[in-house]
């Protein structure tokens, strides 16, 4: 903490303040209910499922109780939104409760979102609402199972409390019910935490963030000095590559890649208008705010994360002397994406290796589900599901969205899959190491939008049941579900432009 200077008011309503962190109690809830918890996290955490059932679980994670030595505490970030410096922003709504260190030395941070008021909520309540936290905590936990890099959700609970927020933008405020998620990582500072000390010319804050971060995320690099940043940068790069590798490869759409979202470990966090593709479409993005520039479609992610790599290089500049060595960060960022994407190309397609010509394979592919409208998930499926010599277009029927675009674009199909089979045919491999390695690297289930909508629709007339058999489901993405038809088939026609399906406002 350092010593505030007064209140500097930079306009209505909106307090900057000068520091890295505030101490600060969350603020008492009315009804603290636990609504779903994560089992696979309390176990990561070393405690006992039974916890979750005690009255006192309910009050510590919706903010009403603090065991004792937590700290909570706020912190203090800023960021690029759409493209533009927006200052201040952050953190108005996650209070940090403290740290476990499990049983295998790992250090898991505890963070309330949703938990009241901070000196960083400016005009805001400080609060999250159901819908929104519905979606954070099964999505996390989703991903996580998927294998790709993200913040992890300990717990979802109801506070009792209404919240007023204008979704539907009529200029009429709703009520809806309130809720708090406990997520979890091993630090949720982003790009925005360092942007914000050097947006204000604050070097010695900027480093000591730095060195903070390297000391506690990234002890391999050894003592914070300019070698480390160097390679501290580097590791942030190659792990956001990483990360939006794995993104494309299951068909995430985050929604808001804003750099205040963007986490210096490489994991996905602030899941807000986010959306798993269902017909195959680099357009797509369910953020209706983003729906005129479409900055954040996911065909832009990769690119989109390299200029947030480029704002972070600007912000902790300062600490180089000169640029090469965040000029090699950013050269490693694309070097780990063109190696992960021909990787998830050679997994995805069932290939021991990925050539140029494989990249093309993959490209044809995709413009193909794209006039076609197929569903990019249960496409792979079929892909994988018997000997490519084997596979017809009959295989493919579920797959489609429109039977006409269907039987227009069928020729260019009927092409790409006798060029898939020679593929297949000349690498060698034999079907069953082919079908094995496609399971793993294609999700049998993805958390479609319509899915969590209507969980959500279900809890707020109030049956919960249906997060929790998405909670179950979720576990095991990579195994065909057979009895999970109801909650876990493909997009159905009522979905298709449905708000909260393919339409996501980031009001939450
Ligand atoms: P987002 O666009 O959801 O990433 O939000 C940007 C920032 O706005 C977050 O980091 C929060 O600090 C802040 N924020 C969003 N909603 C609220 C809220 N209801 N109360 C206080 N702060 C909020
Ligand atoms: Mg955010
Ligand atoms: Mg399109």
């Amino acid at each position: 903490p350092r010593k505030l200077p007064k209140d500097p008011v930079t306009g209505p309503g909106v307090r900057q303040v000068l520091a890295a962190w505030s101490a600060v109690a969350p603020e008492p809830v009315s009804a603290p209910r636990v609504i779903a918890v994560s089992d696979d996290m309390l176990s990561v955490l070393g405690l006992p499922t039974v916890i979750a059932q005690s009255q006192r679980f309910a009050d510590v994670f919706s903010g009403n109780a603090l065991l004792p030595r937590m700290q909570p505490h706020a912190t203090n970030y800023g960021g690029h939104q759409f493209g533009h410096w927006a200052g201040q922003l952050g953190d108005g709504r996650a209070i940090t409760l403290g740290e476990v260190v499990a049983a295998d030395g790992a250090h898991w941070e505890l963070q309330l979102k949703g938990a009241g008021r901070t000196p960083y909520s400016r005009h805001a309540d400080g609060r999250a609402v159901l819908r929104s936290s519905v979606r954070e905590f099964l999505c996390s936990e989703a991903m996580y199972h998927l294998g790709v890099p993200t913040t992890r959700a300990l717990s979802l609970m109801s506070t009792g409390d209404p919240v007023l927020r204008d979704m539907f933008y009529d200029g009429r405020p709703r009520e809806e019910p309130g809720a708090i998620v406990c997520r979890v990582s091993p630090s949720f500072l982003r790009f925005g935490h360092f942007q914000l000390p050097a947006s204000r010319g604050d070097q010695a804050l900027l480093q000591s963030l730095v060195d903070f971060c390297i000391t506690r995320d990234f002890p391999q690099l050894g003592q914070p000095d300019p070698d480390a940043y160097a390679e501290w940068f580097k590791a942030v790069c190659v792990r956001t590559a990483t990360m939006i590798a794995e993104w494309m490869r299951v068909g995430f759409v985050h929604g808001v890649m804003n750099t205040d979202n963007m986490s210096v470990l490489g994991l996905t966090i602030d899941y807000g208008p986010y959306g798993f593709l269902d017909a195959f479409d680099p357009d797509f993005t369910p953020n209706t705010t983003d729906a005129q520039g479409r900055r954040y479609r996911y065909g832009w992610q990769p690119r989109i994360a390299y200029w947030n790599l480029q704002q972070l290089a600007s912000a902790i500049a300062p600490l180089f002397d000169d640029v090469a060595p965040l000029q090699a960060g950013l050269e490693a960022y694309a070097a780990e994406f063109d190696a992960r994407t021909r990787e998830n190309t050679a997994r995805k397609l069932g290939l021991s290796g990925c050539t140029e010509e494989d990249l093309r394979l993959m490209a044809d592919l995709q413009v193909w589900m794209h006039v076609a409208e197929v569903d990019m998930t249960l496409f792979f499926n079929a892909l994988g599901s018997a000997d490519a010599g084997a596979l017809n277009t009959a295989h493919f029927d579920e797959a489609h969205y429109d039977l006409s675009k269907r039987a227009a674009h069928m020729g260019d199909f009927e092409n790409w899959l006798s060029r898939y089979k020679a593929r297949v045919q000349a690498d060698g491999w034999d079907p069953e190491q082919r079908m094995a390695v496609m399971r793993q690297a294609n999700p049998a289930f993805i958390l479609r939008n319509w899915m969590t909508q209507r969980a959500i629709e279900r809890a707020e007339a109030g049956d919960e049941q249906v997060i929790l058999d998405l909670l179950e489901v979720i576990r095991r993405p990579y195994e065909p579900h057979a009895g999970f038809t109801g909650v876990a088939g493909k997009r159905p026609d009522w979905a298709r432009n449905a708000p909260g399906c393919s339409m996501l406002s980031c009001s939450s």
